[in-house]
C-alpha cells in the first residue's frame, strides 16, 4: 500500500440527478468564445477555431453552495455555459464516436475576473489568475443523457434581472465537435468535464446578488455571491 507524506486530497464529485453514485471530476476544459455574439462582444473574429483554457477540479462550487466573493477583483463576471461529463475518453476521437463517450450534462458558470483577465490578455500572460481561481466552477448536479445533445435555452438572470438568454443549438462549435478538438490536444478521460462557452450579456456580480442559471432540458443552478 502506498503511503503518503500528507493526506492526499479529497476527489472531487459532483452529483449525479437520480442517482446515488457521484461523478468524480478528473479536470475541467473550457471553450473560449462559442457563441458568435460574445465572442463578438469580447472583439473576436467568429471563425476563430476553438481554443481551450482549463480550471483546476477542486474549482467546482457544489449545488446548493454559496460563491465567496474572490480576492483581487473588482470586476466578477458570470459566464452560464453548458457543461458536458464524460464517462470515457482517449485522443484523436472523430466527430461521430463523442456521443458515445458522454456521462451527461449539466449547468455550470464559468466565473472570470474579468480585470485580471483583460490584463493577462494586455500582456500576453497566462489566464489562469483570470479563470481558474478558487471556486471559479459553480455546476448543477449532472443528468444522465443519452441522444442528441441539448440545444434548448440558456439563460441566467442575477437578482431576477435577466442578463444572459441564447440558445445551446448557436454554439459554434457544437458538442461533439467540441469533444473532437479537445481529444487533439489532449488525451480525454472519465471524469472530465468540458464547459462548453457562454452567450453574450456578460457582466458583473457584486457580494449579495442572487444567481440563477438553467439549461432547458439539463437543469437549474443557483447560488448567492457572499
Ligand atoms: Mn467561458
Amino acid at each position: 500500500m502506498t503511503s503518503y507524506v500528507f493526506d492526499p486530497p479529497a476527489v472531487v464529485s459532483v452529483p449525479v440527478e437520480g442517482q446515488d453514485g457521484r461523478f468524480p471530476v478528473r479536470r475541467i476544459l473550457c471553450v473560449g468564445r462559442n457563441y458568435a455574439a460574445h465572442a463578438r462582444e469580447m472583439g473576436a473574429d467568429t471563425r476563430d477555431p476553438p481554443f481551450f483554457f482549463s480550471k483546476p477540479a477542486d474549482a467546482i462550487v457544489l449545488p446548493g453552495a454559496d460563491v465567496a466573493y474572490p480576492s483581487r477583483t473588482g470586476n466578477l463576471h458570470h459566464e452560464i455555459e453548458l457543461v458536458v461529463a464524460l464517462k470515457g475518453g482517449g485522443a484523436d476521437i472523430a466527430v461521430d464516436q463523442a456521443a458515445d463517450l458522454i456521462f451527461g450534462y449539466a449547468v455550470g458558470v464559468d466565473l472570470t475576473r474579468r480585470d485580471l483577465q483583460n490584463a493577462a490578455k494586455d500582456k500576453g500572460h497566462p489566464w489562469d489568475a483570470g479563470k481558474a481561481f478558487d471556486a471559479s466552477a459553480p455546476i448543477s448536479a449532472i443528468r444522465p443523457w443519452t441522444g442528441a445533445p441539448p440545444q434548448g435555452r440558456i439563460a441566467i438572470s442575477v437578482n431576477g434581472q435577466l442578463r444572459q438568454e441564447g440558445l445551446v443549438a448557436d454554439m459554434v462549435w457544437n458538442v461533439p465537435e467540441i469533444v473532437a478538438e479537445a481529444s487533439k490536444l489532449w488525451t480525454l478521460a472519465a471524469g472530465d468535464l468540458i464547459f462548453t462557452g457562454t452567450p453574450e450579456g456578460v457582466a458583473a456580480m457584486v457580494r449579495g446578488d442572487r444567481v440563477e442559471g438553467e439549461i432547458e432540458g439539463v437543469g437549474k443552478l443557483a447560488f448567492k455571491i457572499v
